[in-house]
């Protein structure tokens, strides 16, 4: 058929811009090996014509019996949901995106819409399309998930011990975190169980760190590099967090919750 090489080749091409896209997070880990983005001069973020989540509705998940059977770590997934229930999706940090919107979406506060701890496990190893497909199946099956809309976006916490995959990156070695989208359909954020690596940081400190980033990222960019994204050589570019994770200060603690800046464009720094 004629069709078949074209769409195959249109297809590819889509992977392979996508590929050059950079969606990890790296930044705070205080790890040399994890490289992260140089915080560089006069970055600008682009609108490249694509969607905005305009009032998120943040769906967590956290995969593995661990999340349940372990006191410690029922606390976390807890204090996690009160992040985004009690804080961040109604906090400054999404106020600031407001200079983001686009002519029919407008920017603004998110809300918590649930959680769920599936007790199945993800086991030692899992690359993100194994992560892709059983994200699919839940939504299809699991009783309580909701439905994807235009503002969805699903955050899956991974428990301790296991390693996720990204094209040819290792979590807690070459990220920390990142965000994607299945088909412009269902958008979602991945966060490995890494630990933090620092004194002064708390289990919760990594995961709020690496949420706030995600978040601000999949608001402003939910199909990765078709909404806010600056691109100008491999080595300078990136998402609204990423510009910033290496920034001076790039973290502040709100409350008591730790988050990280992100770039402004009409402030032109990390705010
Ligand atoms: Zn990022």
């Amino acid at each position: 058929m004629d069709a078949a090489p074209i769409a195959y080749e249109s297809r590819k091409e889509d992977l392979m811009n996508k590929k050059s896209i950079r969606r990890i997070r790296l930044g705070h880990l205080k790890n040399e090996k994890f490289a992260p983005i140089a915080h560089t001069t006069n970055p600008q973020l682009q609108y490249n014509g694509g969607p905005v989540l305009a009032n998120a509705e943040v769906f967590t998940i956290f995969w593995g019996g661990a999340w349940n059977n372990q006191p410690a770590l029922a606390n976390l997934s807890q204090s996690i949901n009160d992040f985004f229930f009690k804080f961040i999706l109604t906090s400054p940090l999404i106020d600031q995106l407001a200079e983001y919107s686009v002519p029919s979406h407008a920017i603004g506060h998110g809300k918590w819409v649930g959680t769920k701890t599936l007790g199945t496990e993800p086991g030692p190893l899992i690359d993100d399309s194994a992560i892709q497909t059983t994200l699919q199946g839940w939504i299809a099956n699991e009783p309580g998930f909701p439905q994807p809309n235009a503002n969805s976006l699903y955050f899956i916490y991974f428990p301790p011990g296991t390693v996720i995959t990204l094209d040819t990156d290792s979590s807690c070695q070459r990220f920390g975190g990142y965000h994607d989208d299945i088909g412009g359909r269902i958008v979602y954020a991945v966060e490995p169980f890494c630990m933090a690596n620092s004194g002064s940081l708390s289990q919760l400190d990594f995961f709020t760190l690496t949420s706030s980033h995600e978040l601000c990222e999949a608001i402003t960019d939910p199909v990765p590099g078709q909404g806010w994204y600056w691109f100008k050589d491999q080595k300078h570019q990136g998402e609204i967090g990423d510009i910033c994770e290496s920034a001076p200060n790039a973290e502040e603690r709100m409350g008591v919750y730790l988050v990280q800046r992100e770039w402004s464009n009409h402030l032109k720094g990390c705010v």
